[in-house]
């Protein structure tokens, strides 16, 4: 196993710890910088597959880190460090925000680009993924990401204990997408509570770009509350649930500039960037991605144009929710009672942006940090 920094784009070190290494700049030109002042980033090239697996683990200040897998096909092997590098200390702030005894941590398995990892080298990928989070003895918990089934997930679990999020049958508490989804229309209500004066989502324009797990579940409910629906994926066979909801068919391309009241990104992170930031059509911007913002300063210009922007750790954090229930010992009324308490908590968050005039996200980073506390040092906030 190497473990890396990012400073060295890509090229192994001997080890780097958050008392070793002071805070970095990724040195990639054209991606945002990624501060490194994480506890480990550990890159393996999967005996098996071939295939690198990496996992990034922010912080262990207030529990194991957990935080889910994901599959995806990166430009190089050092985006996709640095993708978890950003989710994982995103998944601090929001185990931290959602007031649970968990740390930050991502993992990531590179699909080579162009491909579309199945059969003997998807399941070999997945037993090399879960021999690293195995050598890391239960610092990192793992489970699912985009790209991730359950049913991946029992694999990854043939080689460590480590994982979360198992289907029932399997002795797990299921795919959290339902609760995600549920979490993030509990944050759109107090988004539009805040912008529009009432929490009622019935008959808001909401457009959800991204219709996979957690963004056909989050459509299908906003579609019960009444929300006039535009759709959108890069994949056309979501076409038929968008005809089922009644929802307006979007092409991906067009999608972030949708004019509605809600825009919902839930596919993958840097939905908003400087390209797009200033052509938004939308009040309000609320979805289930990690990582939205491709660059946190963002969280400024929206706020400059009146977007409020509800976020996402806050937004999305019912999945996470929905798996700590499961080390904790599972109870769906729990699960369900903390992802609906995303709204209050939001609630709480945008009434002290508005209040001292300070952005939604610097907000609730304030939140994670009075949790985080002397727990973590400042530079790893
Ligand atoms: P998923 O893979 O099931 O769905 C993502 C969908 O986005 C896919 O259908 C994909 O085709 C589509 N997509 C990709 N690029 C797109 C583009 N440019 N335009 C339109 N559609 C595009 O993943 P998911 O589990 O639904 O997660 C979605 C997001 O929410 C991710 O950022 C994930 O990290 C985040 N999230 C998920 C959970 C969860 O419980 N699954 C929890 C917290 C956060």
């Amino acid at each position: 196993m190497a473990v890396a920094t990012p400073k060295t784009n890509g090229r192994p070190t001997s080890s780097a710890t958050a008392d070793s290494a002071a805070p970095q700049a990724s040195e990639v030109p054209g991606i945002p910088p990624v501060p490194f002042d994480h506890e480990e980033l550990a890159v393996r090239r999967g005996e098996r597959s071939g295939l690198y697996t990496i996992v990034a683990i922010h912080s262990t200040a207030l529990g194991p880190a957990l935080g889910g897998v994901r599959l995806w096909a990166y430009p190089a092997t050092i985006d996709a460090a640095r993708d978890a590098l950003r989710l994982a200390m995103g998944m601090t702030y929001k185990a931290a925000a959602a007031r649970l005894d968990l740390g930050g941590g991502k993992g990531v398995i590179c699909c080579p680009p162009g491909e579309k990892l199945g059969g003997e080298l998807r399941r070999a990928a997945l037993l090399d993924f879960g021999d690293l989070v195995e050598t890391l003895g239960g610092r990192y918990i793992t489970a699912e990401d985009v790209g991730i089934s359950p049913d991946d997930l029992c694999v990854i679990r043939e080689r460590t204990e480590h994982v979360t999020g198992l289907p029932s049958e399997r002795g797990g508490s299921g795919d959290p997408s339902p609760f995600t989804a549920m979490g993030v229309e509990a944050a759109m209500r107090a988004c539009c509570g805040e912008r529009f004066g009432t929490p009622d989502l019935s008959g808001r324009t909401v457009a959800v770009v991204g219709m996979g797990h957690v963004g056909s579940r989050l459509a299908r409910r906003l579609a019960d509350a009444g929300a006039k629906l535009f759709v959108s994926d890069i994949v056309d066979e979501r076409r038929a649930l968008a005809d089922e909801l009644g929802a307006t068919w979007v092409e991906p391309d067009e999608a972030m500039l949708t004019e509605c009241d809600v825009l919902a990104p839930c596919a993958l992170g840097g939905a908003i960037d400087a390209a797009n930031v200033d052509a938004l059509r939308c009040r309000v911007v609320c979805g289930s991605a990690n990582n939205q913002l491709a660059d946190e300063s963002l969280a400024g210009r929206l706020a400059e144009r009146e977007v409020l922007y509800a976020p996402d750790f806050i937004a999305n954090a019912g999945g996470l929710i929905h798996v700590y229930m499961e080390i904790k010992g599972y109870s769906e009324e729990h699960a369900t009672e903390l992802a609906l308490g995303i709204e209050e908590t939001l609630g709480h968050v945008l009434a002290t942006a508005s209040d001292r005039g300070i952005t939604p996200l610097d907000a609730a980073r304030e939140l994670a940090r009075e949790r985080l506390g002397a727990a973590v040092a400042p530079a790893a906030m």
